[in-house]
């Protein structure tokens, strides 16, 4: 084993117990959570090296970087990857993501589900993907001066949510959150509270939607004891990146 792969396959097993250890105080089965590996900034050598280390589900968050990416996996590896789109998209690059993506974690406005259903559409009829393109609904969890970082308003989550349910190439899965910076344990808790209540009225509109993506490195425990299904970490495995990434 290289160093690298000996480092991430510490820190994935680390992750993976701290997973297990808050399932286990939350009374939950550790079943019910999907770790995605955010593997944003770093090689494909890495994500190949995951893959071998049993990851199955990988995040990413810029289109040029992740196509590219995705595009140097051998095919073997491509095949047995679940690849999550997890980032801010404009719609011109909705075309690109709705080739190599297995689904779209970001869809927060009216714009981006049309193009998002067009693209997924296009892919389809040029035979790069067999199927609907799965989604989430992001909801901006930040309140007063933290508010605006990203992600739909929650006065427009059940709008939304019926806009992506009445398209015809995408699959209403559920909804997304990045808990706002700087709050305490407490906040942060209440942050993901709000957003398990999001997933019951998104959950109302279609019963399949079924997907809680929230927690990351810091806050995973957090996110556990308050319902998410789909874990995204990035730094707690792959090590850090350069500031704003
Ligand atoms: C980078 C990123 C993550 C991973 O964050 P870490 O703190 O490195 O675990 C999760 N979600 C989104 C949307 C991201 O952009």
């Amino acid at each position: 084993m290289t160093d690298r792969v000996e480092e991430l396959r510490r820190n994935l097993a680390a992750v993976q117990h701290r997973i297990t250890a808050a399932c286990a105080a939350a009374g939950r089965d550790p079943a019910e959570i999907t770790l995605i590996v955010v593997t944003k900034f770093f090689p494909a050598s890495d994500v190949v090296a995951l893959a071998d280390l049993g990851v199955t589900d990988i995040g990413e968050n810029k289109d040029q970087e992740a196509a590219a990416k995705v595009a140097e996996l051998p095919p073997a590896v491509r095949e047995r990857l679940t690849v999550h789109f997890i980032g801010q998209l404009q719609t011109n690059k909705a075309r690109s993501v709705a080739r190599y993506a297995d689904a779209v974690h970001s869809v927060d406005r009216s714009k981006l589900v049309r193009a998002l259903d067009k693209a997924a559409r296009a892919a389809r009829d040029a035979g790069e993907r067999t199927s609907y393109l799965p989604v989430l609904v992001q909801v901006d969890l930040g309140e007063g001066a933290q508010a605006g970082r990203g992600g739909a308003h929650p006065d427009d989550v059940e709008r939304l949510a019926e806009e992506v349910a009445a398209t015809g190439h995408l699959r209403l899965r559920g909804v997304m959150a990045v808990a706002p910076l700087g709050l305490d344990e407490d906040g942060t808790r209440r942050a993901f509270e709000r957003l398990a209540a999001h997933a019951e009225t998104v959950r109302r509109v279609d019963p399949a939607a079924t997907w809680i993506s929230g927690g990351m490195s810091g806050d995973l425990e957090i996110a556990v004891a308050a319902g998410a299904t789909h874990l995204r970490v990035g730094t707690a495995i792959l090590g850090s990146r350069p500031v704003g990434r």
